[in-house]
Formats: structure tokens, sequence, C-alpha cells
């Protein structure tokens, strides 16, 4: 069997990776890959674009390739599921309407009332005035995102209700162009934040081990958001307790109110949490796809083959797969990037010492680097995720530690305190 990987970042690859560890699989395209997914044995990159959905499905029909997994947001967002269903292939990832979930917090939040699940009180607003007035009635800190798609971007944690008002008014002035044409509004919740990624056929949703990551660029979760610069999985701030909870009065309800809707979800649901102080899960936001980093932690956990779950729920019959099998051990990633991210960065340094970081028993994905003439280079703001398996958190994360202190491009730069919360 073959698949296709839609993406480029250290999610795909790490996709593609645990693809290829099914004995089903014989090779895994990616469009368009990275450094990492073009040197890896049976896997191959293809020169074509994530807009290009005819292309896409062109080649997926040419090589009859049974199942494409769709990496990233926008593409889902943008109905690629939609349009390669109606060619004929078999799609893990979720229709439009679906994505909604992630590429609207408005339409997010909506459906979070409906269902009853647990998340902060918000309000929505497409003008100043009105939001404005109800900043005024608000505790502080609070809130503010702009209701679109903005690469992590739209999220301010404002501390006083000036900077409050400036973050609503930038989104208003088309900061994050269109997707800032409507705000949520969000009351602050305290805890430790988690993500539950479940796969889902629509009907029955399935919780894979839950993981933690670390959004801020510095040390002591200081300094700007990012992507996410390092993560550890089963998390142990989600007990089975709380697993439990998260399950039935989140996940099973969402998914009973996509399909209400008529929106038959097949993918990733993401819930991005916040565990209150006294064990309480409720939603921050959810995605509509694996996240980064932490299916780098999440995958190599997994001990039963990933095709099987994919295409179960692509198929829709996630009810007859058996209980999805773990490795009983912890793990844990570090992000490399290139110093200057999440803003201007340098690119196109070569990378050195992938091999010696393998050799101290990690595996490293790629995330923005290029295969140029041999070389393997920098391309993107996170260049690479060391992950590392161990009997303890403690021994995963010196392993990783270990292998990224073989790496070296120019102005590498990655945080030292990763797992700092259970250490
Ligand atoms: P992502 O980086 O996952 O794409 P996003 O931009 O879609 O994120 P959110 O996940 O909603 O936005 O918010 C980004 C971050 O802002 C969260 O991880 C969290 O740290 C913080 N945050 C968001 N909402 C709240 C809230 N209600 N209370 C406290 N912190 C919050």
């Amino acid at each position: 069997m073959k698949a296709l990987v839609l993406g480029s970042g250290g999610r795909e690859h790490a996709l593609a990776w645990k693809l290829l560890a099914s004995p089903q699989i014989q090779e895994v395209m990616c469009v368009p890959g990275n450094g990492g997914t073009a040197t890896l044995p049976g896997c191959r990159n293809l020169g074509l674009s994530l807009n290009d959905f005819e292309g896409i499905a062109r080649v997926a029909l040419v090589n009859n390739l049974s199942l494409v997994v769709v990496g990233p947001e926008q593409p889902l967002a943008d109905g690629i599921t939609d349009y390669l269903q109606q060619q004929g292939l078999k799609v893990f990832g979720p229709s439009q309407a679906g994505a909604q979930i992630e590429a609207s917090k408005a339409w997010a939040k909506e459906l979070m009332m409906e269902a009853g699940i647990p998340t902060a009180t918000s309000e929505v607003f497409t003008e100043l005035a009105p939001a404005i007035a109800y900043l005024e009635q608000q505790p502080l800190p609070i809130v503010i995102k702009a209701d679109g798609l903005a690469a992590g971007k739209g999220v301010t944690v404002a501390q006083t209700r000036e900077e409050a008002i400036a973050a609503v008014q930038e989104a208003f002035q088309g900061k994050f162009g269109t997707a800032g044409d409507r705000v949520v509004i969000e009351a602050y919740l305290t805890g430790q934040e988690a993500s539950v990624l479940a796969v889902t056929d629509g009907e029955t949703i399935i919780p894979l081990m839950p993981a933690q990551d670390h959004k801020q660029i510095g040390e002591g979760d200081t300094g700007p958001n990012t992507g996410g610069m390092g993560a550890y999985a089963p998390t142990p701030v989600v007990t089975p307790e709380i697993l439990d909870t998260i399950q039935t009065q989140i996940l099973e309800p969402a998914i009973a109110v996509l399909k209400q809707r008529g929106i038959d979800y097949r993918g990733v649901l993401y819930a991005g949490l916040m565990i209150s102080p006294n064990g309480d899960p409720l939603v921050i936001e959810f995605n509509c796809r694996f996240g980064d980093p932490e299916t780098q932690v999440v995958l190599p956990l997994l001990e039963t083959p990933l095709d099987e779950i994919l295409l179960a729920c692509a198929e829709k019959r996630l009810a007859d797969l058996p209980p999805l099998r773990w490795k009983p051990a912890s793990a844990a990633c570090v992000v490399a990037a290139a110093e200057g991210y999440p803003d201007q960065y340098l690119k196109g340094m070569v990378i050195e010492g992938l091999e010696a970081a393998a050799e101290q028993g990690a595996v490293v994905f790629h995330a923005g680097t290029q295969l140029h003439q041999g070389q393997v280079k920098a391309s993107g703001g996170r260049v690479l995720t060391v992950t590392a398996l161990g009997e303890t958190f403690d021994q995963a994360l010196e392993t990783a530690y270990a292998a990224i202190a073989k790496i070296q491009f120019e102005s590498m730069y990655y945080r030292r305190d990763i797992g700092f919360r259970i250490r």
C-alpha cells in the first residue's frame, strides 16, 4: 500500500516515518515534504504546491495511492478533502465544513456552547464600540482572539484594558487580514495547558496519548508564542480520570454536534486544553489536524500501525478497530529553531551532525529544512525536532538533549528547559 502525506513540517516527517514503519506500507509520497522526507528511505517528495488540488489528485490516482493524509490546517480550510473525496480518494482530514472548528474561533465557540463543552466565557464582535464597552465590564487579564487562521499570532493575552483595546483595534484594522474581521473576547483561564489529539471517523472518537507543548520561545515560558518549542507525552497533568472527562464531556459531545450539523468529520480533532488547578479540563481551542510538535512525541509511542488507524477513520470503521496499543515509555522532544524566530531569522545554513544525533538513540524529525545538492539546509524558523523515548521522562529528555548537542547550524537556538514542569 502507498500513501500520500501533505505538508512540510516536523509533523509531516513524523507521519511519513510512522506510516513507513507499518508492514503494509511500501511507499510514502510527500507534497511538498522537506529535507527529512527527502532522505527518509521509502519516501519521495513531489514538486507540487499544496494549492494544486488537481495536481495532487492526479498524482494520487495515477500512483494508486490508498490514503491521503492532510497535515496542515490551511488546505483543510480550503476544502482539499472535499475535492479529493470527489475524485474517489480516501482522505484522512476533515471536510471544509469540519475544518471551521479551527478556521473560525467564533464558530468553534458556538459549537462548544451548543454541545455544553466546558470553555472560557466569551463574546464575538464585529465592531469596535461594542467590543470596548464589553471590555470595560470584564476582569483582567483578558484574551483577544482574531476569529480566523492567523498562524498562531492572532491571540493576545492582555494585562491591561489599553492593551486589550489596542489588540481589538489592530484586528479590525486588518492586521490579520480577513481573519480579524471578527474578534472573540474571552475570559482568562488559569492552570496547565495540555493537548489531546483524538482520531475520529465522525462517529467514534479515540484520544491518543495526551501531550504538553512549550509554546513560548524563551526558557521559563517567556517571550512570544511560537508554533511550539518542545513537548512530551504522556503528560502526567492529564490523569486517566481527567482523560475520561475529556472523552465524555468534550470529545464525544463535539462529534455529536458536528454530526447533528451534517458534518462527517474524519481526521484529528485536537483539543487544546487548560487543566484548571482543581483538575477540570476546559477547551482553549480546537484544531482540525495533528499538532506540531505533539505529533513528534505521540507517534513514536504508538505501537498500532498508523495506517490501520488513519484508514479506519477514512473508511468510517473506527469502532471495529481493536484498542490502540502503546509503548510503555515516555517521549520528549526539543525543537531547534533559527535564532530570531518567531520574527526575522536566517535561512540557508548547512546543518551538520544529524547522523551523530541519531547515534545517540534519538529520532531527528526535520521541519524547516531542504535537501540542496546533497546538503541539508535550514529553510524555516523551526528547523528540527529531536525526539527520544525513555523509561522515564528524565531519560527521554537526557537522550534528546545529548542528541541535539551533536547538531550544529549557524544561529541554532533551542530551549534548555523542556520538561521543567515534570522534572
Ligand atoms: P495555535 O498556536 O495553537 O495555532 P491559536 O493562535 O489558534 O494557537 P489559541 O490556542 O486559542 O490560539 O491561543 C494561543 C495561546 O494563548 C494558548 O496556547 C494559551 O497559551 C493562550 N490562551 C488562549 N486563550 C486563553 C485563555 N482563555 N486563557 C488563558 N490563556 C489563553
